[in-house]
């Protein structure tokens, strides 16, 4: 039996006995998987043949519902492949199945959907958060029901969940990886990213998606993608060392560290700063002030973005239709589909959305959240030793190149996952504060990627807290080379 089959096997039996964390929403039959897998390891040597990917309920398949977790979806099956499932497909990878996620992507926790929550059991036996969104492919990843899963990542869908699993997440610079056929939440946010088992997997996963694409207009232009690519390499070039083998400059966000920062992920990334260092690379306080306003920004631009996507499930021209007669005489002819087929979180963000975005409220919060956004993009521009490469010109107070830093190193998530008990004792906007280190990366469209840290506390013996590299835009491979080199380290002896 070849070594392809044995692993498909081993993770269609992963997913029989993990069945119950709800991982996947619906999983390929596994006669057609294992069928898949002697075609396509005769047909292909690409990194990807062969290998089970689980694709998140928001990314349309031909063969498989995609149902966003909502009910409003329930019955929906896409008449085409989203252009990443397209792109695996051809690389000889294997649809594994369609993994839960919070309802439309709009959560932290993966306890908004309409499937049930996904969750992952702890050393204690408790029932503890996944994540979210992508919570579903974060535990599909770390039961090994699959080799790698593809997210999605607005304000921190991709790392948080992987955080949480003890797996890497990358959310790839926005504009790099084709959204068409991708459900939008908020368009000028959303990405594709990738969960995997290590740094090298994900980027394989992300090698094969990383193309233009001419149906998605915000897919980043071929002689742009050519312009970034020779930046990097005239930087390394002048280095006269590949990235990575010099010695970086790492910035450490001193207004991350927030008194919501929980004790053991404090010490998480007090000792990754001190073993970078080790490793010869210097470390640089940095501010980013803006960042306690980056989370509310988000907070209303996400759900204004929301509220206008979302416009178009009203059960006529997208959408499972409620039962009976629709609309009543005060006239409007879908809230009865549209108040049964979403549920609370999705119902929360299209009325916040719909209120920033009115006019009374509009110069009040949408305005001034773009605002904010522009400010977090502009200090993260003022920190990275490499300019902006979509700005024509090196914006206004760019750093030396001597003084900037290469990458940022923070955590992902103020604490460890909650259990949902807990969850249960909290309001539901209380989630949002999970966010708060990954949202800044989400506004500006920067590379960042989540990979576990071991915490050698005595309580929480065994966990991984999710350490966090972000990157200037386009530096990618560097931000995936230096989490690869910090999920490496091994706790310190105590
Ligand atoms: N938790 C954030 C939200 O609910 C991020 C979600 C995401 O990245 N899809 O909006």
């Amino acid at each position: 039996m070849s070594l392809l089959r044995h692993q498909a096997q081993k993770c269609l039996a992963n997913q029989v006995t993990n069945k119950g964390l709800n991982a996947f929403i619906t999983a390929s039959s596994p006669d057609a998987v294992l069928r898949q897998v002697e075609t396509a390891s005769e047909a292909n040597d690409s990194a990807l043949r062969g290998r089970l990917i689980a694709v998140k309920d928001n990314i349309c398949t031909t063969d498989l519902p995609t149902t966003c977790a909502s009910g409003i979806l329930r019955n929906f099956r896409s008449p085409f492949d989203a252009t990443v499932v397209e792109k695996l497909r051809a690389a000889g990878a294997i649809v594994a199945g369609k993994t839960n996620l919070d309802e439309f992507g709009m959560g932290s926790h993966n306890v908004h959907s309409a499937f049930g929550a996904a969750y992952q059991v702890d050393a204690e036996g408790r029932e503890v958060s996944a994540g979210g969104s992508s919570g579903g492919s974060a535990v599909a990843v770390a039961t090994e029901q699959c080799w790698a899963a593809l997210g999605t990542d607005t304000g921190g869908s991709v790392r948080l969940p992987a955080a949480y699993a003890g797996i890497v997440g990358f959310k790839p610079s926005y504009g790099l990886v084709s959204r068409w056929g991708v459900v939008a939440y908020a368009n000028s946010l959303d990405t594709v990213g990738v969960l995997a088992r290590d740094t090298a997997a994900a980027k394989q996963v992300f090698d094969a998606i990383n193309a233009h694409d001419a149906s998605d207009p915000t897919s980043l232009a071929p002689s742009t993608r050519s312009r970034i690519r020779a930046a990097i390499a005239a930087r390394s070039a002048a280095s006269n060392n590949g990235a990575g083998s010099v010695p970086l400059r790492i910035g450490v966000p001193t207004t991350y560290n927030i008194a919501e920062l929980s004790p053991a992920v404090r010490r998480a990334w007090i000792k990754t700063l001190r073993q970078l260092r080790s490793l010869g690379h210097s470390l640089h306080a940095v501010s980013l002030p803006a960042t306690p306003s980056a989370l509310s920004a988000y907070y209303v631009l996400a759900p204004a973005e929301a509220s206008s996507n979302l416009a178009k499930y009203d059960g006529v021209r997208y959408g499972t239709r409620a039962a009976g007669p629709d609309g009543d005489d005060s006239g409007v002819l879908f809230s009865a589909t549209r108040g049964r087929g979403f549920g609370d979180e999705v119902r929360r963000r299209i009325v916040l959305g719909a209120y920033t975005l009115s006019s009374e409220a509009m110069d009040n919060y949408f305005i001034r959240a773009q605002r904010v956004r522009r400010l977090v993009q502009r200090e993260f521009d003022a920190v990275f030793r490499a300019p902006n490469p979509l700005l024509a010109a090196a914006a206004p107070g760019q750093v030396q190149e001597d003084e900037g830093i290469d990458v940022l190193v923070c955590p992902t998530a103020p604490g460890l996952p909650p259990s949902l008990q807990a969850l249960k004792e909290t309001k539901p906007v209380d989630a949002y504060v999970n966010d708060v280190l990954t949202v800044p990366a989400s506004l500006a469209g920067l590379p960042a990627v989540s990979v576990p840290v071991a915490v050698d506390g005595s309580k929480e013996q065994g966990a991984t807290v999710g350490m966090q590299v972000i990157g200037q835009y386009g530096h990618d491979d560097l931000v995936l080379e230096v989490g690869g080199v910090v999920g490496e380290f091994k706790p310190e002896a105590a």
